[in-house]
């Protein structure tokens, strides 16, 4: 089935399909075109970032869409400390054109090869309780309906659907232009420390207060983490080509892709392997460009689940985590990334309402997720997870509409801007409930 072009699959390679062709825009007249084309003969129009989505989001057997030919930078206000870009943009080239102005995005995640309307589709976030996720940091975007229209929504626009817009799935529209907030360019000095995890719940509090980010990695089977902090700084830029390439990718990737190797070849190695991935963690410290800081290789392919819950509740569910995985054994020995996000008001963030804390669960992509992630999400579930849109989960609307308190209010502005579902594909049909 697959052989057949056009084929296109996510960058876990866990998700293949065969659009009936596979569309590159290069105005948002030719993005309006193609929505009344697919209208005119009741067709399904799937819009797709740069695939780095887990789930089935972008799958699609019918008009896929990419705008990857809608890139750049558009404008900066320089009063409002806002820019404007094309959706289809790849962080890092908005990164790159933002810096040379002078500017730099407030927060990020720890990759910057997705598309910022793909990243804030699933409310994609990095850490430090001062910043939301991307997607709040996001005042405006004009949006391609299935009417063929271009509407602009920010919170004085069409604020309902700005409120639905931020973080929808591409289940609205095609968002075509976004207006992001910036700020001054500035530095970053990071620091990433060996500890034990005790010691690391001990401090949570201080060491959220008291750095701009911070996150740390548990490494299974073992008491080890890593805390990684960043603050701003204005000392000189100290990050040799040299050491990071020993750190990013011989370390971080060339070393544990081997032990992956091993890992999904040999089904008892998950425990020594995590030992030995655990005591590989290194310390560094190191001084960049705030961009070039955010953004880490991953060139280990995996699969994962991350879930969003209340603060409060991730000491205890953190040490429920560790003692079952430690009971179940199950064959991880991928580190549990935690980071730590401010509330927002984004109907479908999932940090709706709350300052959260993330957990990341990761597995080789040739390794079998479950039961893993299915007990881990049972767990989060009983204190109000809520799944990464962009990540694997099993959660349909009828344990997410009681976990989003806006969740019927954004079903109906999604119906009225889409009656016919034309921006729904089966995947989202399934999860939404929807015929
Ligand atoms: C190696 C790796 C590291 C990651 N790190 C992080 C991280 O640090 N933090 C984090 O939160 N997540 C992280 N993610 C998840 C990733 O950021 C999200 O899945 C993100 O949505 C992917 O963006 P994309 O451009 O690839 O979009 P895709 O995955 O292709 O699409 C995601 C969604 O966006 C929609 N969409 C795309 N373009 C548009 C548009 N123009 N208009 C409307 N809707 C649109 C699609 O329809 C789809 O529903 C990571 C993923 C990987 C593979």
């Amino acid at each position: 089935m697959y052989k057949k072009l056009p084929f296109w699959q996510n960058w876990a390679k866990n998700v293949q399909c065969n659009p009936s062709s596979i569309e590159h825009p290069e105005t948002e007249g030719a993005v309006i075109e193609i929505i009344k084309n697919a209208a005119a003969t009741s067709k399904r129009v799937r819009v797709a970032g740069n695939g780095h989505s887990f789930t089935e989001l972008d799958s699609t057997s019918e008009t896929m869409l990419q705008l990857d030919k809608l890139q750049g930078l558009l404008e900066i206000n320089s009063e409002k400390s806002t820019a404007k870009a094309w959706a289809g943009s790849s962080i890092k080239n908005l990164n790159q054109q933002l810096f040379d102005k002078g500017y730099n995005l407030i927060n990020l995640g720890d990759i910057d090869v997705q598309s910022i309307a793909g990243s804030t589709a699933t409310g994609t976030h990095g850490t430090g309780l001062r910043f939301g996720n991307i997607s709040s940091q996001m005042s405006a975007f004009t949006l391609a309906t299935a009417d063929g229209q271009l509407l602009e929504c920010s919170k004085d626009k069409n604020p309902e659907i700005f409120n639905a817009g931020r973080v929808s799935l591409g289940s609205l529209g095609i968002i075509t232009q976004m207006t992001m907030d910036v700020v001054p360019a500035y530095k970053l000095e990071y620091v990433a420390k060996k500890s034990k995890l005790s010691k690391t719940l001990d401090n949570l509090e201080e060491y959220i207060a008291s750095n701009r980010n911070f996150e740390f990695y548990w490494f299974p089977y073992t008491q080890t983490v890593q805390n990684k902090f960043s603050n701003e700084t204005d000392k000189p830029v100290k990050d040799p080509a040299w050491l990071k390439y020993i750190n990013q990718h011989i370390m971080e990737n060339g070393f544990f892709g081997l032990l992956c190797g091993i890992g999904s070849t040999f089904n008892t190695s998950y425990w020594p392997l995590a030992k030995i991935i655990g005591a590989g963690a290194t310390s560094e410290s190191k001084i960049n460009h705030s961009h070039l800081i955010y953004a880490t290789p991953r060139e280990v392919r995996f699969k994962e689940m991350e879930y969003n819950i209340p603060i409060e509740h991730f000491k205890e569910a953190m040490q429920r985590i560790v003692k079952k995985i430690h009971d179940e054994h199950y064959r991880v020995y991928f580190p549990i990334e935690c980071r730590f996000v401010k509330g927002d008001d984004i109907w479908l963030s999932p940090s709706y309402g709350r300052d959260s804390a993330y957990l990341a669960f990761h597995v080789d992509n040739r390794t079998p997720h479950n039961p893993y992630f299915k007990d881990i999400e049972n767990i989060l579930m009983e204190y109000g997870g809520r799944p990464h849109w962009g990540k694997m989960h099993t959660r349909k609307a009828d344990t997410l509409s009681g976990a989003y308190p806006m969740w019927e209010q954004f079903h109906e502005i999604r119906k009225k801007l889409d009656p016919n579902g034309m921006f729904l594909n089966d995947y989202l049909r399934a999860m939404f409930s929807q015929t």
